[in-house]
């Protein structure tokens, strides 16, 4: 007997596509095969002609703070309503400036505890990367605390108010590897994007065509350069994040095919894969993400490397803002960020699969399988007996139409709207309960809980 039996449906692992049924006893998938294995079950799904999926792990999205106005209820209810079971936000250490929300600088461990606090009802299970703000070397005596808080991954910035410059960084580096801490990097010239800016600002080119070219794709090669070959030196692993463009992936190549994958990973996100810059023309400054959209070779380029391997994982880099603070006169006045938790799964399977003729294990390698390995959630990104079960029902032939009207979260907005695509979430599991079904959330908002994470091993 267990609790429920999906039953009929296509089985997609990370290496394999088969006909089986699924049974969950409890939080834990209990048997994967025929159905004549098993016995009753007090709750039967029909996936007839539906795929079954693990859930989709985010390892970046941005929740209740300055890069966010969603909740932990509203992002994890669109996260649900798309697939995704877990996903990995930010604690960050308090810095003062002028886009911090603090009146004096705090450490990462107070940044776990107040996210850990805000999120009081999510559907959704999470994690936290650690965010490294300051050039203050007291952070280096609170890794081990952070790392055994569940804490394993520490975003480092090379620009805006809160990036780091190379000395620092590269004292960082040394203190992460001593501890086996994984460094995530978000990679932009600083020197190159501060001086364009002015320069924009000074000649009045505020228009959302500016944007793209005000961070040209070299500047963030360049940056990839300088802080893989630092942690390279300084034998920590990296991890390169929102990777958008051909130029910054090969340098990531390059550095993976010298030191291997269990040094160096990267992600790109699904917006780098299928939108290229014509959409600022189309839609303004909604789809101001930072780095910018590119162009269709550098669409082509992520999914190059993503087959290759250069690239492990796409992410969404979920922001909940709305219209009202992103459409503004200037650019350099609008919010860097877009909503993206509740389409990244369909839009991307749609690309990957429809249009690009990937495979469905492809699919749930770059979205499941990868991003759990990848950061250290051994119960995640996977149907095996045992782990937990974060389980999708998918339609791969459903066609729908993709409006801002059904968002979640409280971002008024889709850089997706009017896309038709076809595949939807049917029902999302997080842990053995149905959370949303049919386009509704039918979860108990506060199911979702803190996952600690463990140091990732990189060997596979
Ligand atoms: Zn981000």
């Amino acid at each position: 007997m267990v609790d429920t039996l999906i039953r009929g449906g296509t089985v997609v692992t990370e290496s394999d596509t088969f006909e089986a049924d699924i049974g969950i006893t409890g939080e834990r998938i209990v048997t994967v095969g025929d159905e004549t294995e098993m016995s009753e079950a007090e709750t039967v799904v029909d996936a007839t002609d539906k795929l079954v999926l693990p859930g989709v792990v985010d390892p970046h999205v941005h929740i209740d703070d300055m890069f966010s106005f969603d909740t932990y209820e509203s992002a994890s209810k669109a996260a649900a309503l798309g697939g995704t079971t877990t996903f990995i936000d930010f604690a960050w250490e308090a810095w003062v400036g002028e886009t911090s929300l603090w009146d004096e600088p705090g450490t990462i461990l107070e940044g776990i505890e107040r996210k850990r606090d805000k999120a009081e009802k999510p559907v959704v299970d999470f994690g936290l990367h650690g965010a490294i703000t300051r050039e203050d070397e007291s952070v280096f005596e609170e890794i081990e605390a952070v790392i055994e808080a569940g804490v394993p991954t520490f975003k480092l910035f090379t620009a805006y108010e809160f990036g780091l410059r190379n000395g620092f960084m590269d004292r960082t580096f040394r203190e992460l590897a001593d501890h086996d801490a994984i460094a995530v990097l978000h990679s932009e010239d600083a020197d190159l994007l501060d001086y364009l800016a002015d320069r924009f600002q000074a000649e009045g080119k505020g228009d959302p065509e500016w944007y793209p070219r005000s961070r040209p794709d070299y500047a963030e090669a360049m940056a990839a350069e300088d802080a893989v070959r630092m942690a390279m030196e300084a034998g920590c692993r990296y991890y390169g994040i929102h990777t958008t463009c051909r130029k910054s992936a090969e340098v990531l190549a390059q550095y993976r095919e010298a030191f291997g994958e269990e040094m160096v990973r990267a992600e790109t996100c699904t917006h780098y894969t299928t939108l290229d810059d014509s959409i600022f023309e189309e839609m303004g400054l909604l789809p101001m993400i930072a780095p910018p959209i590119r162009k269709p070779a550098d669409n082509d380029a992520m999914f190059e490397h993503l087959a290759r391997g250069t690239l492990d994982v796409v992410s969404t880099d979920h922001c909940g803002y709305t219209k009202e603070s992103k459409q503004v006169d200037n650019w350099w006045d609008s919010k860097f960020g877009a909503n993206a938790l509740q389409t990244s799964l369909p839009v991307f399977h749609d690309e990957a699969i429809n249009e690009r003729d990937y495979s469905y294990p492809f699919l749930v390698r770059t979205m499941c399988t990868n991003p759990a390995r990848v950061f250290g959630l051994s119960e995640k990104g996977t149907l095996e007996p045992g782990t937990d079960a974060d389980v999708l029902v998918f339609d791969p032939e459903a066609t729908y139409t993709i409006t801002a009207e059904d968002n979640a979260s409280v971002a008024d907005f889709s850089i997706y709207e009017g896309r038709e695509v076809t595949g939807r979430v049917e029902k999302t599991f997080v842990r053995g309960e149905l959370v949303a079904d049919d386009g509704e959330i039918v979860g108990e908002p506060g199911h979702g809980r803190f996952v600690e994470r463990d140091l990732p091993d990189w060997e596979f």
